[in-house]
């Protein structure tokens, strides 16, 4: 299996003059800064250099929240009018564009994804996040109540209202799968609501953060409105975690870490959304169109190397067609092209390290010595240790770690099954609720499955499909609230009720 892992030469002048800096700084209540401490950068696929970053911990962290307090009550930014807050969102979300094309180079050669990916998948949604958004910033209004309040004082009345406030400062971290499309996820409805934020990268992808908070300051957003803070998980993010000056935090990544992150919550009792981990199912149904199915599951699996909170890790095929998706399944896997993300013709870039490629490595090896049979794949590649081929697993029983844990990997798993009863029991029986999809050409089939399956996102003939106004959630181990969509908004906002007697 060859392999392309060098990048093609970059073609923005703003990828490689960004990479031309020694080290990368954090940016705290306005202050670009460069810390003594650092930490390395590399290209999965070669494992190359890309730049340093640095280092932050308990005291940048303690600086980011007093400035993002400080910032929350300033003048320019808790009295914006709602019209130039829109105003802003919509400038950050053209300089975005602007320059989405050196972010989506960055993002590939700091990621591993492919270009198209960047580029078309995630640049364009996090532009069309801070979109979405805008229209909101205009219309956060409460409602006016009347109470049947019967005591109020001779002569008088009583009338209430309700005002929506930001809810504070919040402290969003983002995992290393899609960088800069989780951050925007979390910045449009934090910056719309009013709130203050301090920016956490993943330590692993930090690079297109610390690019789109310099667009935020072009675009003026207000020092100290965003702070980014660059290191590591068990440093810089435990003190954000645990600060009692951090209102909310909104994350992404793991349900090990989300589990974390409630104990670090219980100081200021501070609020939490969470959106963590997924074991999700395709159940193709027997009336299904395998000319969509094959090839849309194999991309609900392989797009981003699997790493995906909502991979379809679990493939449920009825068993009367379960022979030819099988067949075309394992053919679809067989043909994609391993390379760097940057280079033409790539279909999968590396997983995100070589330690991260020997853990799914070992995974399908330990399913392997307990029966599991491998339609297609089941290669990492010893020269180039990040790459692991997309691989189709058979006979993995619900006991075995593949079929339970999250391998955030190209790999899946196919199970016959016989009756919708029985594929909905199957696809229930895990700890996570994240999404799943239902292949069928039947409405009734489609409506009777969407509700069964326990799993905040239920995609019918497509799976992986994401826009701002669908809200997006997990339910079980997946998470705690949404983001997207209305809903989303209001995990940024407080409800505060003011009743007066007139
Ligand atoms: P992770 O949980 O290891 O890290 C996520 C972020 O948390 C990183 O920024 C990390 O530095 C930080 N972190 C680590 N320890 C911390 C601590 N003690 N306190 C505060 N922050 C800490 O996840 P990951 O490996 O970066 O990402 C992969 C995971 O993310 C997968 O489980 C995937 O399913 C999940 N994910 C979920 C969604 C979703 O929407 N549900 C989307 C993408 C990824």
């Amino acid at each position: 299996m060859t392999i392309t892992v060098t990048a093609p030469a970059l073609k923005t002048e703003g990828a490689k003059a960004f990479l031309a800096r020694a080290v990368q700084p954090v940016w705290i209540g306005g202050d670009w800064r460069v810390l003594s401490e650092t930490f390395d950068s590399h290209d999965p696929a070669t494992g190359g250099l890309l730049t340093r970053l640095s280092r932050a911990g308990q005291d940048e962290a303690d600086e980011a929240v007093a400035a993002a307090t400080r910032a929350l009550s300033a003048p320019d930014w808790a009295q914006m009018l709602p019209a130039a807050r829109q105003a802003l969102l919509w400038r950050i979300a053209d300089l975005i564009e602007a320059h989405a094309d050196e972010l989506a180079e960055l993002e590939c050669l700091d990621q591993g994804k492919t270009y198209a990916t960047a580029r078309f998948g995630e640049l364009n949604g996090a532009i069309a996040q801070f979109r979405y958004y805008v229209g909101y910033a205009t219309k956060l209004g409460g409602q006016t109540i009347t109470p049947s309040i019967g005591y109020a004082p001779e002569g008088k009345q009583v009338m209430a209202y309700t005002r929506r406030e930001p809810v504070g400062v919040v402290a969003a971290i983002v995992p290393w799968n899609s960088p800069l499309l989780m951050a925007a996820m979390k910045l449009a409805p934090a910056l719309c609501a009013g709130c203050t934020v301090i920016l956490k990268p993943a330590e692993e992808t930090s690079l297109t953060a610390v690019r789109l908070c310099e667009l935020l300051e072009e675009a003026g957003v207000p020092a100290g409105v965003v702070n980014l803070l660059t290191g590591f998980g068990h440093e810089v993010g435990e003190a954000l975690g645990t600060h009692s000056g951090v209102a909310k935090v909104a994350f992404t990544g793991s349900t090990e870490i989300g589990r974390h992150l409630l104990g670090s919550a219980q100081g200021n009792l501070k609020k939490l959304t969470l959106e963590l981990g997924g074991k999700s199912p395709a159940i193709v149904l027997e009336d299904a169109d395998l000319a969509l199915a094959v090839p849309g599951v194999a991309r609900g699996i392989f797009g981003n190397s699997g790493q995906v909170c909502v991979a379809a890790s679990r493939v449920y095929v009825h068993r009367k067609i379960y022979d030819a998706f099988a067949e075309g399944f394992a053919k679809a896997a067989g043909a994609l092209r391993l390379g760097h993300g940057l280079a033409p013709g790539s279909d999968l870039g590396p997983l995100i390290n070589p330690a991260h490629a020997a853990r799914v490595a070992g995974m399908v090896e330990a399913g392997r010595q307990e029966g599991a049979e491998v339609l297609a794949g089941g290669q990492g590649n010893a020269e180039h240790p990040a790459f692991y081929r997309p691989t189709v697993l058979a006979h993995v029983t619900p006991d075995m770690a593949l079929m339970r844990e999250e391998i955030f990997g190209p790999v899946t798993t196919l199970t016959p099954f016989d009756h919708a009863d029985e594929v909905i029991a199957m696809a229930n029986d895990t700890e996570y609720g994240l999404a799943a999809s239902v292949w069928t050409e039947s409405l009734s089939s489609a409506h009777r499955l969407s509700a069964a399956v326990r799993a905040g996102t239920v995609w019918v003939n497509c799976h992986s499909y994401f826009s701002p106004e669908l809200p997006k959630g997990g339910m079980k181990t997946s998470g705690w609230g949404v983001e997207n969509g209305a809903q989303g908004l209001d995990n940024y906002l407080e409800n505060k009720t003011v009743c007066m007697v007139i």
